[in-house]
């Protein structure tokens, strides 16, 4: 079998994507649904590292725009990450994946603590690590945590899945002509303000050089279409945008 494109990814889910009908924080369905494309593609070959966030539950920032403590409220959305590392750790394993959960707050009757080494030997077995707790401080967001930990794990590029397929030159829901770009530079990325992901996660991805590609994880076989260079999808890397 020829090495995959992407032998390694690390994908980013954002809490809402397990977030279901009629507000349930934590859809059992549509987590397993998750589940299946990323068991799909660890069936194909590939290495996969997975963060989820947590703005399904908690954001910190949100906290404090209603008079909370800005730190606590991100430690509360850092558990909350935690939570749905969880959720996405049962909904593999109900289908047969094996995988590890590693926090970066360490709870050791849990999960295991964050350990690069030890994530490292996870992978070699074909197991998906899970990393929870974003960067394990606050004013940092999952965003940044995965591309942090993409960069650790060398990992050949961050999927970040969102609910639209990719990035436009303006708000398709509002702007029916917007562009959506096949590929964009990281650096018109920052100057433009595109929605990809936070401004501190792309600049660490365009100084290790780590291509980050949006695509809509909503579709099913989205993200095996896209690892194998179908679908639609943006790739933000060191070229100027097409
Ligand atoms: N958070 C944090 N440090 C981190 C990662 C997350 O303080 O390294 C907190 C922060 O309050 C954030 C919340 O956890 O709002 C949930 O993460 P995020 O907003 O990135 O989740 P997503 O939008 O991806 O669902």
């Amino acid at each position: 079998m020829s090495t995959p494109r992407f032998k390694r990814i690390l994908l980013k889910l954002s809490g809402e994507v397990l977030m279901g009908e009629g507000g349930l924080a934590i859809d059992p369905a549509v987590t397993g649904r998750v589940a299946e494309e990323i068991a799909a593609v660890r069936a194909m070959g590939h290495e996969l590292c997975v963060v989820v966030g947590g703005g399904n539950i908690f954001r910190g920032i949100s906290g404090a725009a209603r008079g909370m403590d800005r730190a606590t409220g991100d430690y509360m959305g850092m558990l909350a990450t935690v939570m749905n590392a969880l959720a996405v750790q049962n909904a593999l394993e109900q289908i047969g994946v094996d995988t590890r959960v590693q926090s970066a707050i360490p709870m050791a009757s849990v999960c295991e603590p964050f350990i690069r080494r030890r994530a490292e030997r996870h992978l070699e077995k074909g197991r998906v690590v899970i990393f929870a707790a974003g960067v394990g401080s606050p004013y940092f967001t999952t965003d940044t945590g995965a591309a942090l930990r993409a960069a650790e794990m060398k990992c050949d590029a961050l999927f970040k899945g969102t609910s639209v397929d990719g990035v436009y030159d303006a708000d398709p829901k509002q702007v029916p002509t917007a562009k959506r770009y096949e590929t964009v530079s990281y650096d018109r990325v920052l100057a433009d303000n595109l929605k990809v992901m936070d401004a501190s996660a792309v600049a660490l991805c365009r100084d290790n050089h780590i291509p980050i590609v949006v695509f809509n994880i909503r579709g099913e076989g989205n993200l095996a279409a896209v690892l194998q260079g179908e679908g639609t999808s943006t790739i933000v890397t060191d070229q100027e945008s097409q």
